[in-house]
């Protein structure tokens, strides 16, 4: 398998409509991860573990004003299990207040789409105003619309949700021209100033070739960071034999996370779980690092499996419920790669172990990889 050596924008464009945003590689409109992002991340651990002596504490708020969205993507839960409370919505006040009660000093808002959430705006800008990292996920359908009513800001990264190219990702989302609208919505946040990361969830019957040109594409169109995971066997999803078992996932991982495409793309994952999802190492989940707040409360416990949930953030962190979940523990989490359980384990490990550290510093400065959000 081989990263084009080109960019593939060229070809791309080629057979694209008048409405495809074009490619300037004479514009630099690279977005850039904030130094402040590092450093809050590093004293809010250190705080956390060495001063207030927690064993467990959040890392990410992940935050779901509401389940609805404008698509109907074959890998999604979400729109399924909260299908009865798909009217509802958090209020501004409910999301701001569960946001204090984690206290994490990064929130990735997700959903259900994000961007038809009515108070978007309002709660950004609150957030930012708080100066915490915020990660707004979404498809990328009323991004531009959405980017007339929220500036840009350090503190601020739009997550697209991108598998694959044109053809693939259409497939996925089940919906044709949804590609064409989100690179278009990214490459004008880009030029508006905006940082800008995709996302991209790994399924059976993800072509490695093709998330190549993808990476590679998004890479030179200045996105900060490509983000993968691996999809999690929802019982709700509709197509049960599109999600991977866990040795298959490290096959298919193994297939797109080469050398050569990890030397070539910009991943924003950090290069430690990069070789977790080839099989190179191994982790126990410490997904009490992302707790998820969504219309029905705290998923207990974690962000892909909601067994319950609850009003009460603390309980994410009690260490019996801890004796449940996990790899080898729970045939629910079995399969589970995904970077919410996985990724925050690899930082944990690094303030344990300095062997960790070094391994996890060498990384980051060989690679072009850094530490992801969500
Ligand atoms: S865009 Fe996201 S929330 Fe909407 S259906 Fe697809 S995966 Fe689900
Ligand atoms: S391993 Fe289990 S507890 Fe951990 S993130 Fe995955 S599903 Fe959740």
């Amino acid at each position: 398998m081989v990263v084009t050596e080109s960019p593939p924008e060229r070809a791309v464009m080629e057979t694209a409509d008048e409405a495809l945003p074009v490619y300037r590689p004479d514009r630099e409109v690279r977005a850039r991860r904030p130094l402040e992002l590092a450093w809050r991340t590093f004293a809010h651990i250190f705080r956390q573990k060495f001063i207030r002596r927690r064993e467990r504490f959040p890392l990410v708020t992940m935050l779901e004003p509401l389940e609805a969205c404008n698509l109907d993507c074959y890998g999604c839960g979400r729109i399924r299990e909260y299908l009865p409370v798909l009217d509802k919505t958090l209020t501004l006040d409910q999301c701001l207040r569960a946001v204090e009660d984690s206290g994490a000093p990064i929130v990735s808002i997700a959903g259900g789409e994000p961007t038809m959430y009515k108070q978007l705006p309002e709660l950004i800008e609150e957030l930012v105003r708080r100066k915490i990292f915020v990660y707004c996920c979404t498809n990328g359908l009323l991004l531009e619309r959405m980017m007339k009513r929220v500036p840009p800001s350090k503190y601020l990264a739009w997550v697209i949700h991108l598998d694959g190219m044109e053809t693939q990702h259409d497939i996925a989302v089940n919906r044709k021209g949804v590609w064409k609208k989100a690179m278009r919505a990214s490459r004008l946040a880009l030029e508006a100033g905006y940082r800008v990361c995709s996302n991209t969830t790994l399924f059976r019957g993800s072509n490695a070739e093709d998330l190549h040109q993808l990476f590679a594409l998004v890479t030179d169109m200045g996105f900060e960071g490509v983000m993968v995971s691996a999809g999690y066997d929802f019982v709700d999803g509709p197509v049960q034999e599109m999600f991977l078992s866990r040795e298959e996932s490290i096959k298919v991982f193994r297939r797109v996370l080469t050398d050569e495409a990890i030397d070539r793309i910009r991943f924003y994952n950090n290069p430690l779980y990069l070789s977790f999802l080839r099989g190179e190492r191994d982790y126990q989940c410490t997904a009490w690092s992302n707790p998820t707040y969504t219309v029905q409360g705290w998923r207990e416990p974690c962000y892909p499996l909601a067994d319950r949930h609850t009003d009460d953030v603390n309980d994410l962190f009690d260490a019996s419920l801890w004796e449940n979940y996990g790899v080898g523990v729970n045939s629910k989490c079995a399969n589970c790669m995904m970077h919410c359980g996985f990724e925050s384990a690899i930082i944990y490990d690094a303030f344990s172990s300095p062997r960790s550290a070094a391994d996890l510093a060498k990384g980051m400065v060989g690679k072009r990889a850094g530490v992801g959000a969500s």
